[in-house]
Formats: structure tokens, C-alpha cells, sequence
């Protein structure tokens, strides 16, 4: 499909249909990202004005960074984060450890309610079996 790049109004060729930017900014987006990691990691506890003075990003693209878990926050920073379900303080993603065990838990849950897939893996496994047996069995027929 087409898209118009959400950053500089290009269009581009979107295959996957899950990119809001052309392969040029994404590019650029990537470097960007790489040199703002590399100024965390040299400067724990960075705050959001100084990375919004050193790289000029936005609040929106820091936000999307954390949330994707592209990037993390050291405590002493004054970036808050928080778990999208309970509200409690986090450093990187969406939830806090509890909640992402807790929903990841319950999606496994409804898809093992949804899958009787074992049923049929069993089934196909005796077929073969049976198949291998009747087999052996013909050969020893021929060779007598
Ligand atoms: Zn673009
Ligand atoms: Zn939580």
C-alpha cells in the first residue's frame, strides 16, 4: 500500500502496512535514536529539556521511544513513565513487570482456550506410526 510519510509528506511503499514513515526518515529516525542512546548511556539521569536541547525531540517521540522500549530511564531522571494499567512508576515499556506477567499470563490463557491444537498433533503422530508398522510388516511378507 501507499503511504504519505508522517514526517516529511513523502509517499512511499508500505508492504507491511505498519510504518507511519519512509525508508529515509526511518533512517534517520534510527541514527538519531542510536546517538540518543549512546548520550544516555554517557550521561545517566539525563533529563527531557536536556535531550529536547541537544537532539531537538519531541516529548511525543521520547514517549514513543520508552513505550517501544527503544529506550530507558534511570531513576534519577525527571521523565516519568508509567504502567499503562496500574500507574506505577516504570523505566522502559508499557506495563510494570506485574501487569506484563499478568496480561501475558491471561493472553495464554484465551489462546489455549481457543487452540485444541494437541489433539491433533497426537492424531497425526499415531497415523504415522500406524503407517511405519503396516510398512515393516509387508516388507517381512515379501522377503518370506
Ligand atoms: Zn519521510
Ligand atoms: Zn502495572
Amino acid at each position: 500500500m501507499v503511504r504519505v510519510c508522517s514526517n516529511c509528506n513523502n509517499m512511499f511503499e508500505d508492504i507491511f502496512g505498519k510504518y507511519t514513515m519512509c525508508p529515509d526518515c526511518r533512517e534517520l529516525e534510527e541514527d538519531l535514536l542510536r546517538r540518543v542512546k549512546d548520550y544516555l548511556w554517557d550521561n545517566p539521569g539525563t533529563t527531557e529539556k536536556k535531550l529536547k536541547e541537544v537532539f531537538g525531540v519531541s516529548h511525543e517521540q521520547i514517549m514513543m521511544w520508552l513505550r517501544d522500549e527503544r529506550i530507558e530511564i534511570t531513576p534519577d531522571s525527571d521523565i516519568v513513565l508509567t504502567c499503562e494499567r496500574c500507574g506505577s512508576m516504570i523505566f522502559t515499556g508499557k506495563y510494570c513487570k506485574d501487569c506484563s506477567e499478568r496480561i501475558k499470563r491471561s493472553v495464554n490463557e484465551i489462546k489455549d482456550s481457543l487452540e485444541p491444537k494437541p489433539e491433533k498433533k497426537v492424531k497425526m503422530i499415531v497415523n504415522r506410526s500406524s503407517f511405519k508398522d503396516s510398512k515393516m510388516r509387508f516388507t517381512k511378507e515379501d522377503n518370506n
